[in-house]
């Protein structure tokens, strides 16, 4: 019978606040992800996690949306990948007049 005080395990009040991530994934680790989630090429759980996060994460599903509209966009002319930073950088004022048109 050893006095086992283990204590230090719980950290049932007062200690920081590990908040769950919405579908269990943080924003940085769901960005992350994002082109691969956008191509379908992530394993079903993955997917299914940043799904739920995007589901509850309204700053991570603007900016997934983004991506998306990004992408669409390279697709269109015909562009294979967005390696190139100026490239992406046009692409990307080209969205932001688009969005901005009505104002
Ligand atoms: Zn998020």
């Amino acid at each position: 019978m050893f006095p086992v005080s283990d204590t230090t395990e719980r950290s049932a009040d007062g200690g920081p606040a590990t908040e769950a991530p919405p579908g269990g994934i943080s924003c940085a680790a769901a960005v992350q992800h994002v082109y691969e989630y956008l191509d379908g090429e992530l394993d079903d759980r993955l997917e299914e996690r940043i799904g739920a996060h995007l589901g509850a994460c309204a700053p991570c599903r603007s900016l997934f949306d983004f991506e998306r509209a990004f992408l669409d966009v390279v697709r269109e002319k015909g562009l294979t990948a967005p390696e190139s930073p100026e490239l992406r950088e046009r692409i990307l004022a080209l969205l932001r007049e688009e969005e901005e048109g009505g104002a």
